[in-house]
């Protein structure tokens, strides 16, 4: 086994602090990388603090990873010592389902392993994430990174990036689509730049006056404050997408009444609490409500190589590992602009 250093929660809600812990030496087929920055995404906050009533403890959360591969298995193909490379939220999956097949691993019938707060294949062996010096991940699961861009702009689309991708593809969000991003945060700005990039007219939908300027700056044409009431009326009935990030528990019924007939509210926020949706706001105007899970490997392999071609990165603020805890309780009060980035040299 190989001692680990990280910053772990050893139980729901304790505060992160450093841990020594131990990972598999390496397989064949597997990639051990030196962690040079990890992304901090909300889900990060929601487990450490078992919101979703599902944490493994202690949980070394991390899963925007970005790495130096330092050594390779015997049947390494695809990666050599000194690439840079990346992990994002899956590291397997049984690769034997029809989702599996189709590259869908998010969706594994079998049950696929996240990156922390999971399990691996053997289904007891607990994983843990990018809060740490060193990974160790099957070649299959580990990403090239385009060469072109800045690696902690990078970081975060192995998550807020390719679970913003992934819907819009396949909704096939576009020229002549007016979308709306619900949410201004890590998942949100990479949703602004992406639809915008796609060719949509894209509205901004927040709850911070404070970020219109930079909405705009990302590619949004038009912002909407959602506590502001004549605002929103002003766009009822106007969407065809509606691509919801927001992690706190909110008004669903509110921006359904903003989409037009047969318009797609697509949620990716995922609020640990249930909400309830008047089934009338769904009837009147043939309206879907959908979700959407992060993205299979050779779409976030795709994403990845897009964002390489279009010059697209995350706007990030480099973080000290220390500061977890205090960029927790900006992220909760919606400061984020738009992406923490640990730098994990400071580990
Ligand atoms: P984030 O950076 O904290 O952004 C969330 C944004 O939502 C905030 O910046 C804020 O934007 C808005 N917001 C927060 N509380 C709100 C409230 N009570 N009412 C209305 N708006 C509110 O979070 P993130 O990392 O982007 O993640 C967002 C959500 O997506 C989380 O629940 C996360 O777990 C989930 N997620 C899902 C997937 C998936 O596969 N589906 C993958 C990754 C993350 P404004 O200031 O603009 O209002
Ligand atoms: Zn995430
Ligand atoms: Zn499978």
């Amino acid at each position: 086994m190989l001692s680990t250093k990280g910053y772990a929660a050893q139980a729901a809600g304790v505060p992160l602090a450093p841990w020594e812990f131990q990972r598999r030496e390496l397989n064949p087929h597997d990639v051990q990388l030196d962690i040079i920055y990890c992304g901090v995404c909300h889900s990060d906050l929601h487990q450490a603090r078992d919101e979703w009533g599902n944490g493994i403890f202690p949980m070394v959360p991390g899963h925007e990873i970005i790495g130096r591969v330092s050594k390779t298995g015997d049947h390494v193909k695809r990666f050599k010592v000194g690439d840079t490379v990346g992990v994002g939220c899956l590291v397997d999956s049984c690769r034997e389902c029809d989702y599996c097949h189709d590259g869908l691993e998010q969706y594994c019938l079998k049950g696929n392993s996240q990156t922390y707060n999971g399990l691996e294949q053997d289904k007891k062996t607990p994983t843990y994430g990018g809060y740490s010096n060193m990974i160790i991940v099957h070649e299959d699961f580990v990403l090239h990174i385009p060469e072109n861009l800045p690696l902690q702009g990078v970081a975060p689309l192995l998550c807020a990036g390719i679970t913003t991708y992934s819907p819009l593809r396949h909704w096939k969000v576009g020229k002549g689509h007016k979308v709306a991003i619900l949410g201004l945060g890590g998942l949100g700005h990479m949703a602004v730049k992406f639809a915008s990039s796609f060719g949509a007219e894209v509205t901004m939908l927040s709850t911070s006056p404070s970020k219109e300027a930079d909405a705009r700056k990302l590619g949004a044409h038009k912002f909407v404050l959602t506590t502001h009431e004549e605002s929103l009326n002003a766009v009822k009935g106007y969407f065809d997408f509606i691509l919801d990030t927001v992690s706190a528990p909110h008004n669903y019924d509110l921006y359904l009444s903003l989409l037009k007939t047969d318009g797609v509210h697509i949620c990716v926020g995922a609020p640990p609490a249930p909400t309830q949706i008047m089934g009338f706001n769904l009837i009147m105007g043939r309206k879907s409500l959908v979700g959407s899970l992060i993205g299979g490997l050779p779409e976030t392999q795709e994403m990845l190589n897009y964002c390489g071609e279009h010059d697209i990165i995350s706007e990030v603020e480099v973080i000290h590992m220390n500061y977890i805890e205090t960029a927790y309780e900006r992220m909760l009060k919606g400061d984020v602009r738009y992406r923490f980035v640990i730098d994990m040299a400071t580990l």
